[in-house]
């Protein structure tokens, strides 16, 4: 279980990484992944503006690589596509989690043909111990063991991830 104070104060301490690293004076495009990535784009965003970063958009895409269940089909699918040009931008893709990498690593290729200027990844979560496929990623708020993990936008068959807190039933 990871109380909800404690994931906030990690997306602080993230927003205040990803300030330190971009000038306001560019805009920065979030790319949230729905749906999992929904609230923690929401408290990221609130965080941004809190450290000074006002010049902020932010747009979504959809991904699916789960279906219903807990394993990833390694095979993710677009079912949303961004509603704003990105070429030129500087863009952050914003995902709730680094399991096998598979979405991440589609997702840098898709995106990357757009033209940002440039194209990082933040996660909330890192689960180490899957990792099928290399990808970078430049913000990483926190690390959890080989579990699934529900709550705080994620979800089990779609329920579960209004919880402010994260947890486990294993
Ligand atoms: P990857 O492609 O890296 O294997 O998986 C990324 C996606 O898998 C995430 O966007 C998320 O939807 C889902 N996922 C991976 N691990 C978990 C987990 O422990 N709990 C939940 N709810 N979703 C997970």
């Amino acid at each position: 279980m990871v109380p909800n104070d404690t994931i906030m104060e990690k997306i602080r301490s993230l927003a205040q990484q990803i300030a330190d690293d971009y000038s306001n004076e560019e805009e920065l495009v979030l790319v949230g992944v729905l749906n999992g990535a929904a609230i923690f784009m929401t408290h990221l965003l609130h965080a941004l503006w809190n450290v000074g970063m006002t010049n902020v958009r932010m747009d979504f895409v959809g991904v699916t690589s789960y279906g219903d269940g807990t394993e990833s089909s390694r095979n993710p699918k677009l079912t949303h596509d961004l509603r704003h040009d990105i070429c030129g931008k500087q863009v952050l893709i914003v995902e709730d989690i680094i399991d096998t990498g598979h979405t991440l690593h589609f997702l840098r290729r898709f995106l990357g043909e757009r033209e940002p200027t440039s194209l990082k990844i933040a996660v909330l979560v890192e689960k180490p111990a899957r990792k099928e496929v290399e990808v970078p990623v430049d913000y990483i708020a926190m690390t959890v063991e080989n579990k699934w993990i529900e709550g705080f936008g994620f979800d089990r068959d779609g329920f579960g991830r209004g919880c402010p807190h994260i947890f486990t039933r294993e």
